[in-house]
């Protein structure tokens, strides 16, 4: 599942290709994605310009000049892509806005992901996005906070980081990822993490995910036909899906084991 750096190279892509242009047509193919009839959907969206592309946590809004919003979630599979005027649609979109310029913003795989319509005045109302814990890159997610967030907790950390009620928008990846950079194992409990450990951790959040967004992440989609920028991070992964693989610290190889239900990767050697 996409997390904050791929979510946010998404964000960026489609900010800057499609902000203040205007959607001239919507082609729905998979009505259940839709949080309203398909009717009444491409009646609030079609002529309407996109004036805003936002990202909480692992949501993408996208707001429009009728004081409607789209919010979007990917889930597991879903994924976007913009197909430039006289570029062939391919696959099977979930959903496709044609825009005045020619090119076609296509949504795909909102199986489990949805794109819901909402007036912008009820967003923050929104289930999905009411109960959010803080941005980790946020200007406001000082140190201070972290430990205070942190102090209350107890059970085993790499579940506790991966609550979006806790911190919003960390995922599989970049749990396992700071962890290793914080040489903690992802099974500790938070309450046994000393003070350097917890300091470590809130800088390896902020560091990993900032770096991993200005590279792109590590999202296999590409966003269209001239991106290079998306999955740039995926050569600098330390222990994700590296099972077997030589750590680049010790060369112990990575080792995998279920720590609250999802794989953790982890070095036996370098985290403790
Ligand atoms: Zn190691």
């Amino acid at each position: 599942m996409p997390e904050i750096p791929e979510i946010e190279t998404v964000r960026m892509h489609i900010e800057h290709k499609t902000k203040g242009k205007i959607i001239e047509k919507v082609t729905v193919g998979r009505a259940k994605a839709l949080n309203v009839p398909v009717d009444e959907f491409a009646g609030i969206v079609t002529g309407q310009q996109l004036v805003d592309v936002r990202r909480r946590a692992k949501q993408i809004i996208i707001s429009l000049s009728n004081s409607h919003s789209l919010v979007v979630h990917f889930m597991l599979e879903g994924f976007v892509r913009l197909f430039y005027s006289g570029e062939e649609v391919t696959g099977n979109p979930t959903i496709i806005f044609t825009l005045n310029s020619g090119d076609q913003l296509a949504f795909f795989k909102l199986n489990l992901g949805y794109l819901h319509l909402v007036p912008t005045v009820n967003l923050e109302a929104m289930p999905e996005l009411a109960k959010l814990g803080p941005e980790p890159l946020a200007a406001d997610f000082t140190l201070g906070k972290f430990l205070g967030l942190l102090a209350k907790r107890k059970g085993m950390i790499k579940p506790l980081l991966m609550d979006q009620e806790f911190i919003a928008g960390l995922g599989n990846v970049y749990s396992n990822e700071t962890l290793f950079c914080s040489r903690i194992m992802p099974d500790r409990k938070t309450s046994h993490l000393n003070e350097v450990e917890r300091s470590k951790l809130y800088h390896c959040i902020r560091d990993i995910l900032s770096q991993a967004t200005k590279l792109g992440g590590v999202y296999e989609e590409k966003f269209a036909s001239d991106d290079k920028l998306t999955g740039g991070f995926e050569s600098y992964l330390q222990v994700a899906y590296r099972t077997g693989q030589p750590c680049y610290g010790c060369s112990h190889p990575i080792e995998t084991k279920r720590v609250g239900g999802r794989n953790a990767f982890y070095c036996p050697v370098c985290q403790q």
